[in-house]
Parts: structure tokens; C-alpha cells; sequence
């Protein structure tokens, strides 16, 4: 919009977000702009807190706001099961799913050689030597079912093939080419509750 180049600047900044065109862009400035200062302020806060909070988990990448997440600083988690997702999101969901009590892994994305992302780029090394101490019996490979997202897990399958007993993956009744983190909660459940070996077809 001519003469508004502040403005501009902001839907620019803004449409960047998933999910997030130019129209709900300008719509949540022109928002901001009706509520005033506070509105702006406020904002600017909670995005200085997340900034500044944030951190990653040092033993498996979650998101957290101390060196270890809330996962792995319970004594009440299972940590002979280590179950290995994407992005922290994924994380969340299989939290709300509610039916796996071990430790996860959180890989920071998923294996896309198009796009120049190859192992090194993803947190398989800490991966690595958390699965040679030995005391893993079961690892869930719950990437997401999608090309890239089977890649990965065939990758971290062969990874543990000398040091983990079992290796499971999710069931399939998942969508094909669906995203965890979008999942019903059910649907996860009944994924996870039917999860498969995965050494019988790999
Ligand atoms: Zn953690």
C-alpha cells in the first residue's frame, strides 16, 4: 500500500507464517493498530520471552525453558523406551495422544537431500550415542508418514540395528503424506498402540 511502507514491511514479515497469507496478515496489524500500544506492547513481550526462554533440551531437543524439557527431567518416565520424532510438535502430539511413557528424540527435521539435508543437519549423532549405552529395548520410529519422513526412519533403523533390540514404527492407517502434529488425537492412539516391527520389512 503506497505510503504505508512500515505497515507493508510488517504483512511481509507476517505472511512468512504457515498458514499465514498477505489478507490475515494486514488483518492481524489492523487488529493490533484498533487495540493500540498495550496490543503492540504485549506482543512484543511475549516474543521477547520466547526469545530469550527458549531453549533446546540438551539430552533430546525438545523445546524448553531449562537445560533439561519437563520429559526428561521426570523420574517417572519409562527410559528403556526412546521414541524418535521430527519436530518438537510432534512431540506435543504424541503427548496429548497419551500412550507412550518412554523418552523421546527430536530430530529437527527430517532427511531431504533436495533440499540439502543430509544427517549431518539433524540431531542423529546425540541420537547415536544415546542408543550405544545399551539400555534402550525399544525404539519408536514416529516420523511422519511421508517420503521424506520413511527415509528418515529407515536411516534411524539401521542406525539401531546392532544396539536396540526392537525397532517399531507407527501403524499405518495413518494418512499417507499427513503430518503429526495434525492428527486427531485418536488416530495417534490407535498409530502408536498398533506400532509394528520394523525389521520385517526393511
Ligand atoms: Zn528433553
Amino acid at each position: 500500500m503506497k505510503g504505508l511502507p512500515s505497515l507493508e514491511r510488517a504483512v511481509v514479515v507476517l505472511s512468512r507464517f504457515p498458514g499465514i497469507g498477505p489478507k490475515s496478515a494486514r488483518r492481524m496489524i489492523y487488529h493490533l493498530l484498533r487495540r493500540g500500544e498495550s496490543a503492540i506492547q504485549e506482543l512484543i513481550d511475549v516474543l521477547e520471552g520466547v526469545r530469550d526462554r527458549i531453549q533446546s533440551c540438551r539430552m533430546c531437543h525438545n523445546l524448553s525453558e531449562e537445560s533439561l524439557c519437563w520429559i526428561c527431567a521426570d523420574p517417572g518416565r519409562d527410559g528403556t523406551r526412546l521414541c524418535v520424532v521430527e519436530e518438537p510438535a510432534d512431540l506435543l502430539a504424541m503427548e496429548k495422544a497419551g500412550l507412550f511413557k518412554g523418552m523421546y528424540h527430536v530430530l529437527g527435521g527430517r532427511l531431504s537431500p533436495l533440499d540439502g539435508i543430509g544427517p549431518d543437519a539433524l540431531h542423529l549423532a546425540s541420537l547415536e550415542a544415546r542408543l550405544s549405552v545399551g539400555t534402550i529395548v525399544e525404539l519408536v520410529v514416529a516420523t511422519n508418514p511421508t517420503l521424506e519422513g520413511e527415509a528418515t526412519a529407515h536411516y534411524v533403523a539401521q542406525l539401531a540395528e546392532t544396539c536396540v533390540p526392537r525397532v517399531t514404527r507407527l501403524a499405518y492407517g495413518l494418512p499417507m503424506g499427513g503430518e503429526l502434529e495434525y492428527l486427531d488425537e485418536s488416530t495417534l492412539y490407535q498409530a502408536m498402540a498398533g506400532r509394528r516391527d520394523f525389521r520385517r520389512d526393511v
